[in-house]
């Protein structure tokens, strides 16, 4: 696989990148419910045993998505990769939102369980590709089609948007990426950092 020797991994995936970073940043690594999956230490760090206590199936490790109109319903399994609020011009026009906030899991746990024929897939670039019901328009899915993308989505990954879940996510957001592109009336106090591009570069409020 190609790999851009880059600091713009967009979801930050790879060891030593943004995902690792944000773990470092995290100041509750500690917490036992990051054990609990053995994963990533920062989703623990804010409102990770509330997301918990709010689930409504007990014991169930399944997370379950849809459109607006129900065509497309889709599950992943946990534990998630991430979860962080996207600015970026393309993910705001793309969705019609303010920013987006994504998680991602690898592909094998994914899987529509029903309406699949009804998603399209947009592709902005050679790169990647963004799915949506065809039928009520919803955005919810983004996957990488190609290496080569500038902000390096991975190939064995899919990309889900939080909006469009109805099962508890296993952990809270950890951070706001692009925010250098943010919209100038979006203001987002919730003590999270706020990267530029997918790097580890921090900007101020
Ligand atoms: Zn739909
Ligand atoms: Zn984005």
């Amino acid at each position: 696989m190609n790999r851009m020797p880059d600091t713009h991994d967009r979801w930050g995936h790879r060891s030593g990148d943004h995902l690792s970073l944000l773990a470092r940043r995290r100041p509750h690594a500690s917490d036992s419910h990051s054990q609990s999956n053995g994963t990533l230490p920062f989703g623990s760090a804010i409102g990770y045993s509330r997301a918990m206590e709010q689930s409504t199936s007990p014991g169930s490790t399944t997370i379950e998505g849809r459109c607006l109109c129900g065509a497309v319903r889709f599950r992943l399994s946990p534990p998630t990769d991430f979860v962080a609020h996207c600015h970026c011009s393309s993910c705001r026009l793309s969705h019609g939102a303010a920013f987006v906030t994504w998680t991602s899991v690898p592909a094998e746990r994914f899987a529509f369980e029903t309406g699949e024929a009804t998603v399209g897939w947009y592709r902005s670039s050679k790169w990647v590709a963004w799915g949506f019901c065809r039928t009520c328009g919803s955005s919810m899915l983004y996957r990488a089609l190609e290496a080569g993308h500038h902000e390096s989505p991975k190939l064995d990954r899919i990309y889900v948007t939080a909006g469009s879940l109805v099962s508890p996510l296993d952990r809270a957001p950890a951070a706001h990426v692009s925010y250098e592109e943010h919209l100038p009336w979006v203001r987002v106090p919730d003590g999270l950092p706020k990267h530029r591009g997918k790097t580890d570069e921090t900007l101020p409020e």
